[in-house]
Formats: C-alpha cells, structure tokens, sequence
C-alpha cells in the first residue's frame, strides 16, 4: 500500500486526514494519500512566494537547463512511471508509454524554444521615443489538474509557468494522487529549488482552498462545471485564470473521404483511453450516402476491441475510471435508449470483468438532439452517429453544442476545409487526422470548453504579465499637449 504526502518548501510532509486511492482494474485501495486542507494549502502557497523572487532572477538558461534534466528524468523512470498511471487510471500500458513521451517531448520542445517567446519586443515609434516590452511572471501560479492524462498535464501548465520564472502549487486530481506526487519527485531529482514547486493532494475542497489562497494565478483543466465555480470564486480576487475544459467534439465525414480511414480514425479517437479524452469525437455525423457502410464498418471494428485489466499487453480498452464515471455514462445510455436511440453494440457492464470498473465499447444510432449523449459531455466509451445531408447542415450539427474544443473534418475536398474550417465554433480543427497534439502549436477552446491556451507561444504568454515601457530620449522641458493649454 502507497503512502503518500505533501511537497511543500521542498519537503515532504505528512497531514492528519487521509483518502484512498483506488485501481480502477480491481476496485481495490493501492495507496492512501494526505488530503490537504486550508491549513496545508497556505503552507505551501506561503513556500511558493518566499521561493519566487529568487527563481525570478535566475537566468533563464539555468530554468531551462532544469526542465531539459526533468525531460532525461521521465525517460529514466519510464517503466515505474507508465506502471503507476496504469494503475492509478486504468489505461492500457501503451497509452501510458505515448502520455510518457509527449509528456517529454513537451517539456524539451519548452526548455529549448520557451525562451524565445519570453524575449520582449521593441518598438521603435520617432526618432527620439522608443518602447519596448518586458514579459514578466505572474507570481505563485494555482495548478488544478484532472486525473485522464495525470503526468502530461500538470506539465503542460508547470514547464511554461516555471521557466517564465513563475513559482507554483500543484494539486492534482484525487483519482490520480500518487501522479502528482512522482510530479514532485522528478522536479526535485533535476534540481527545482525548494518551493519553487510544491504539490498538495487532496479533492474538490482542497482545489478550493487553492483557489481561495494568496495565489496570482489559477491554471486549471478538468469539467466545465468546476471551471464555472472556480471563475466564480477568483473573482474576488481577481486572480488571473487560464481554464481548459470539457469538449463534445464533432467528427464529421464527407462522403468524398477516405472512409476506412476515417472509420480507423473514428474508432481509435473515440476508444483510446476508453472515451476519456477531451478532444475524443464525442458526436460522430456522417453523409447521407456513405452512413450505412460508415456504420457497419465503425461496428465490426469496435467488436473487435479487447477489453481489460490496462497491466494485461493484449488491452484495447481499460476500465474507466471510477464507479461514478460508469454510473454517470451508464444513465446517459439509458436516457437516449428511451428518447428512441438504438445500441449498434456495447451498452452493458461485460459479464466476465464485474470487478472494476469496465464498460463495453458502446455505439449508438438514430440519435436526436434532446438526448443527454448530445448536450452533454460523454466522458467514457460511447460513439454516438447521426447522419447530414449537406455541409450547412453539418455545421449546424457540430455548433449544435454549449461547447467548442476540437473538430474533425474527413474530407479531400479543400473548398469543404476551408468552409468548415471557418464555420466551425471551435478552438481546434483537425482535417483527416484527430486527437493529435504538436507542442510548437495552441491547444484552446472557445464557449464552454473555456478561454485558456496551451502550448505553444500562446502556452507560454498565457503565464506571463506584458510590461511595456516607454523612453524619451530628449524632447526638451515641455510638450505641446502638456499645460498651460492657452499660449
Ligand atoms: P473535474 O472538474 O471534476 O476536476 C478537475 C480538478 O479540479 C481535480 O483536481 C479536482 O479535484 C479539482 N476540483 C474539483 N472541484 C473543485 C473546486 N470547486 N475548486 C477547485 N478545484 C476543484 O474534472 P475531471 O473529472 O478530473 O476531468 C475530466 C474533465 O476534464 C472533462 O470534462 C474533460 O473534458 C476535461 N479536460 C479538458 C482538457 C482540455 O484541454 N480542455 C484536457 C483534459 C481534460
């Protein structure tokens, strides 16, 4: 059994309220962690602001020299590290291995480019006034983390927030304490200097005493609905927040596409980590014409997924995370099966795996916009179609959501791309390919998906407060716009 605790001012310390941490595979407890209250929470906010003016003033070189050691430390845990997500989350071993190494290549692409981005720039306005801008950090960064990818994450907001010279506090999600926990390991290992980082576990309460703290930033990704409270309650504070959150992403095919591809595409988008994926293809529409064959190819290939424990080689497909999620998607599928939709597959617990928490691979058809699949996020295995008859309608279809993370357009035509590249309400396209991600460029929703950017330049300046400064090289004493106004 793990035993976890707090990282704060660079030690570990331990608290009196405790909760566990469960496998998702078997159900059973693997760890119990601390559960950090107001108390705890302070401690390590006061660690981060009594480490930020040094790391401030440490050369930007040296910042990123760390980040490119905490890159060499995740490939040397790899094996220990892709185990304990696992474990923690339930998600095949291969899909842990490819978090790992985005998760690397993100913090190097940081360490190695970030700086570039931090440069401020000069702007030369007459010959005698010059300005220039400086990029300055923020100060103690809040970094509120969910549990589906619980090393790539929190890294996505540490890398970009640290080496702009920002200290932190992050909490990590409550399925995934002891993730967060290595977080802190791996930054010690390389060489972060005491407070500059500092974990606190913990739940919702403890995400609360974080956001109510002396912190100057909330960076946060998880559900819109504690987006909308989190926003809510910075507002006293006015604190700066970046906020990524859920998705109902549209998949859409032409009938001009490459429809194995796109079916290939649909499936694995819509499976890999068992549906659990923000910009998973939450809302599949296909053309009038090709639906049928789109459909029975879309089936045959889920049937074929191999569901189980994500420690077992041969796994397609893990359980999702928790009972509650199950329970959650559970309802979702039984309201749309009595609004009229008809389960193609899937739609049970799998008689031969009732421990855990697993869940067939599930599509749905004859969908109708009031059912829960369509306005809500569906967080786990279920694919649901619809079919369109021309792209207005497409577009309507897509839009037809609160919310606009991604979309994924399987066309060969440019004109359709172009077209719904501008049409689509939402922060990312993909055209023939989904769920992908590149560190040189954003990652960003719009409406309910929220208003925070990651990666990329944009990732960066999301950390950073922009200082412009203004010099005058000698006008003289006076000015023609200054007093006395009458001659
Ligand atoms: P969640 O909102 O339940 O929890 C996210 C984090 O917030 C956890 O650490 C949790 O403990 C904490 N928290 C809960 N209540 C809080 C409160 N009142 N104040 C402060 N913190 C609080 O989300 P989840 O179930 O962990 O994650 C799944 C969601 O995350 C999905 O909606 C998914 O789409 C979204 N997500 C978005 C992106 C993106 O890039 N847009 C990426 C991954 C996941």
């Amino acid at each position: 059994m793990l035993e976890g605790k707090l990282l704060i001012g660079g030690k570990w310390t331990s608290c009196e309220s405790k909760f566990e941490s469960l496998n998702p595979a078997t159900g059973e407890v693997f760890g119990r962690a601390c559960l950090a209250g107001k108390k705890e929470v302070a401690e390590a906010v006061e660690a981060a602001r009594l480490a930020f003016p040094d790391w401030k003033k440490t050369d930007i070189s040296e910042r990123a020299r760390i980040f490119n050691r905490i890159g060499d430390e995740l490939l040397k845990r790899k094996q220990e590290l892709k185990t304990l997500i696992t474990t923690e989350m339930g998600r095949p071993l291969f899909e842990s291995d490819i978090e790992l190494l985005l998760t690397y290549e993100m913090v190097k692409y940081f360490a190695n480019e970030g700086k570039k981005y931090l440069e401020g720039d000069a702007i030369p306005i007459k010959s005698d006034t010059f300005s220039f801008t400086r990029y300055e950090p923020v100060g103690v960064v809040g970094i509120i983390k969910p549990w589906n990818y619980p090393l790539l994450l929190p890294f996505w907001a540490i890398a970009p927030a640290l080496l702009a010279g920002n200290t932190a506090v992050l909490k990590p999600s409550d399925l995934t304490p002891f993730v967060g926990i290595e977080i802190g390991k791996i930054c010690q290992a390389a060489g972060i200097p005491d407070g500059v980082i500092n974990v606190v576990t913990g739940d919702g309460s403890t995400g609360e005493c974080l956001v109510g703290s002396n912190i100057d930033m909330v960076s946060f990704t998880g559900s819109a609905e504690t987006g909308k409270n989190i926003m809510k309650n910075s507002a006293e504070k006015l604190h700066r927040i970046s906020l990524e959150l859920g998705g109902s992403d549209a998949f859409i095919v032409f009938k001009d596409a490459d429809i194995e591809e796109a079916i290939n595409g649909a499936v694995w988008g819509r499976f890999m980590n068992a549906g659990q994926v923000c910009v998973s293809p939450k809302r599949i529409f296909v053309e009038s014409g090709i639906a049928d064959s789109f459909i029975e190819g879309f089936v045959s290939r889920a049937k074929r997924l191999v569901i189980g424990n994500g420690l077992d080689p041969g796994t397609d497909i893990g359980p999702v995370v928790s009972m509650e999620q199950r329970e959650k998607l559970k309802l979702q599928v039984e309201d749309a099966v009595m609004k009229g939709a008809v389960i193609e597959c899937g739609g049970k617990i799998p008689p031969a795996l009732q421990d855990g928490f697993y869940y067939e691979p599930t599509i749905l058809t004859k969908i109708t916009p009031e059912m829960k699949v369509m306005c809500e996020e569906v967080f786990g295995p279920v694919a649901v179609i619809s079919v369109f008859d021309n792209m207005d309608e497409a577009v309507a279809l897509a839009n037809g959501t609160v919310y606009g993370l991604g979309a994924s357009v399987w066309t060969k035509n440019l004109d359709i791309v172009m077209r719904m590249s501008s049409q689509l309400e939402c922060g990312m396209v993909w055209v023939n390919e989904v769920c992908t991600l590149h560190p040189e460029c954003p990652w960003c929703g719009i409406k309910h998906s929220g208003m925070g950017k990651d990666l990329s330049r944009y990732g960066v300046r999301e950390f950073v407060s922009v200082k412009h400064v203004n010099i005058n090289f000698g006008k003289g004493k006076t000015r023609g716009w200054w007093f006395p106004y009458g001659n």
